[in-house]
C-alpha cells in the first residue's frame, strides 16, 4: 500500500471515529433515563400505584390560575420546575406555589442548552436560581435540564449542588386538541413515571387538559404526586 493511500485511509478511520463519538455524545445528551457522572431519574420502580407529575418552566400567572384551583379541587401536589430568572421576577408566584403545598424544583436561570459551557457557568446557572428560589420560601433538591439536555458538565455541577437530575417519561403530546391530548398522556403513563407538561405560555392546551388527565389518571387508579414522594416509594 502506498503512503498516500495509507494516510488517506488513517485519515478516513478518524473522521469515522470523529463521527462515531460525536453520535455517541449526542445520543447520550438527549438520553432520557441515562447520564455520565449522575443518574438521570426518568421513572421510578415502584409497587405502589402513583406517578409523579410535574410541569415545567415560569411560573406565569397564566399557568398558576389554571393549574392551582385544578389541583387543589383533586387535592393534587405537583413539583413546578421554575426558570430562575422568572421566578426571581415574579416571586409571588413561587410562594403561592410553596403555600399551596406543591414542590418547587431548579429549571436553571436562563433555560439555555447546557452542554458544552465551562464550570462557572453551569454553578452560576444553578445557584443563581436555586437563591431566587429560596428568597421566596422553596428547598429545591431536584434538577430538571432545560430541554433535558445534559452531557458531562451539568451532572457534575449538580452532584456539587446536591441536586438530583430529574427527566421524565412521558410528556406533552403533539396534539393541541386538549381532549386528544389528555387521552395520549393517560393512555400511555404506568405507575412509577413521571409525567411531563409546559402549562406555562401562550399554548393553552395543556392547561385545558390537565383536569381531563386528573380525571383519566384517578379512572386507572393511578395517584399523582410530586416528584420527591415518588423517589421515596422506590421498591
Ligand atoms: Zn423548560
Amino acid at each position: 500500500m502506498s503512503r498516500g493511500r495509507r494516510l488517506f485511509l488513517a485519515a478516513a478511520l478518524l473522521a469515522a471515529l470523529a463521527v462515531g463519538l460525536a453520535y455517541a455524545a449526542y445520543q447520550v445528551s438527549r438520553a432520557r433515563c441515562f447520564a455520565l457522572a449522575a443518574p438521570a431519574v426518568c421513572r421510578v420502580a415502584t409497587t405502589e400505584p402513583v406517578v409523579a407529575l410535574t410541569f415545567d418552566d415560569g411560573p406565569t400567572p397564566a399557568g398558576l390560575d389554571a393549574l392551582l384551583p385544578e389541583l387543589e379541587r383533586r387535592g393534587v401536589r405537583a413539583t413546578f420546575f421554575l426558570v430562575g430568572a422568572e421566578a426571581a421576577e415574579r416571586p409571588d408566584l413561587v410562594r403561592r406555589l410553596v403555600a399551596s403545598g406543591h414542590e418547587v424544583g431548579n429549571h436553571s436561570w436562563s433555560h439555555v442548552r447546557m452542554i458544552g459551557r465551562g464550570r462557572g457557568f453551569y454553578d452560576a446557572e444553578i445557584h443563581r436560581t436555586n437563591q431566587a428560589l429560596r428568597a421566596a420560601g422553596a428547598e429545591p433538591v431536584l434538577f430538571r435540564p432545560p430541554d433535558g439536555k445534559k452531557l458531562l458538565g451539568l451532572p457534575l455541577a449538580l452532584r456539587r449542588h446536591d441536586l438530583k437530575m430529574i427527566m421524565w417519561t412521558v410528556e406533552d403530546p403533539a396534539t393541541r386538541d386538549p381532549a386528544a391530548f389528555a387521552q395520549a398522556v393517560t393512555s400511555q403513563v404506568r405507575g412509577g413515571d413521571i409525567i411531563l407538561l409546559h402549562p406555562m405560555y401562550a399554548d393553552p392546551t395543556a392547561r385545558r387538559a390537565l383536569p381531563m388527565i386528573l380525571g383519566g389518571l384517578a379512572a386507572k387508579g393511578l395517584r399523582p404526586v410530586t416528584v420527591s414522594e415518588l423517589l421515596a416509594k422506590a421498591a
